[in-house]
């Protein structure tokens, strides 16, 4: 029995010496120390031993057990320090190394444009409202006077929903459900609201089937409404002015030119002085490249619909108004006298191009 414990310090001692973490050192001290390990099986054969080899045996046991467990200690230490020279090593910054500069952006073209538009128009008093892109037919058609089948309707190219468990375009009560093909769908939602006078901007996603050089599947418009009592052309005009010469620069000029849309009464088309030529359609003597003899068109606009105004809830003996519309991409690259001849590149994050805005 004396050999036998000679024999486990040993082998202990050696186990442990060569142990790298502290889950292997644990088992093997459960292996010669725990309770049904090799010391504890040694020691059951003490009973059978006489008096004075019991002695003996209990005095080698011992000393054996306190070899063992300074054994364990220093393979722990040792273990211990390893592990924290480690972490030193990964945690060790030089600095004096110079340091990465984080890339510095700015916001994209269309960003920046409708952070412009809101800004003009907020200072006469109109706010901006959010409304749905995800719509109901009857806001983004029916409510502004285009009823079903009506050949309005083919100008903007829908996209409809479907149905995720049919295979048919999704309907409710209030029709088909289409991504908006334009802006006005604000138009009667914003006059349901039952809160009049009404001046709002509603800037956001619009969505048609065209994917050209000159047409994006999604792009931004803004729309604007304003309905009181004795609202006339005359305010229109003002308000349009107002706008241009802020957004386009002081010198712009603004012309209406008659046009026909089914949400306005009477109708018209909304034109710039062209901002690379100022209006005169030549620059040096060459035909300007921008623009058509000197103007730009910029968008549509209109005395509300008295048909529209009855969708809203709202009497149009009493109350009238007017709504102009028109891209939020477009005329952001005409303030920059941009002719863009793929409208794509908006789009593309490419930042080479995005870069110089
Ligand atoms: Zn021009």
């Amino acid at each position: 029995m004396l050999d036998q414990l000679k024999q486990l310090e040993t082998e202990a001692l050696a186990a442990f010496s060569v142990t790298e973490n502290m889950n292997d050192l644990e088992a093997a001290r459960v292996a010669f120390m725990g309770r049904k390990g090799r010391l504890a099986d040694i020691m059951s054969q003490l009973p059978s031993l006489s008096n004075e080899e019991k002695r003996a045996a209990g005095q080698m046991a011992n000393e054996v057990k306190a070899a063992i467990e300074g054994a364990f200690a220093a393979a722990q230490s040792r273990i211990e320090s390893a592990f924290a020279e480690l972490n030193a090593e990964r945690a060790w910054i030089d600095t004096t190394l110079p340091g990465e500069e984080p890339g510095l952006g700015h916001v994209h073209l269309t960003t920046q444009a409708i952070a412009d538009i809101m800004e003009i128009f907020s200072k006469l008093g109109f706010n901006r409202q959010r409304h749905p892109d995800l719509d109901w037919d009857y806001y983004a058609f029916e409510s502004l006077n285009m009823p079903k089948e009506h050949p309005a309707r083919d100008e903007w190219e829908t996209f409809f929903i479907a149905d995720p468990d049919k295979d048919v375009v999704q309907m409710g009560e209030l029709g088909k459900v289409v991504l908006t093909p334009h802006t006005s769908n604000a138009q009667v939602r914003e006059m349901q609201k039952g809160q009049l006078p009404i001046r709002m901007i509603n800037i956001g996603k619009t969505y048609r089937r065209q994917a050209t050089a000159r047409h994006l599947p999604m792009f931004h418009q803004f729309e604007g409404l304003m309905i009181d009592e004795n609202v006339s052309i005359t305010d229109l005009r003002g308000v349009f002015d107002f706008f241009v010469k802020r957004f386009f620069g002081e010198g712009t000029k603004t012309r209406l030119r008659p046009f026909h849309f089914r949400f306005t009464e009477p109708s018209f088309e909304l034109d710039i002085s062209c901002t690379v030529c100022e209006g005169e359609g030549f620059v040096n003597g060459t035909k300007c490249k921008l623009c058509k003899g000197g103007w730009l068109e910029l968008g549509g606009a209109g005395m509300v619909h008295p048909n529209v105004l009855k969708a809203g809830g709202i009497d149009p003996k009493k109350y009238t108004g007017f709504a102009f519309g028109w891209g939020v991409e477009r005329t952001a690259m005409m303030r920059g006298g941009l002719k863009m001849d793929d409208i794509r590149l908006m789009y593309r994050n490419d930042l080479r191009f995005l870069k110089q805005f």
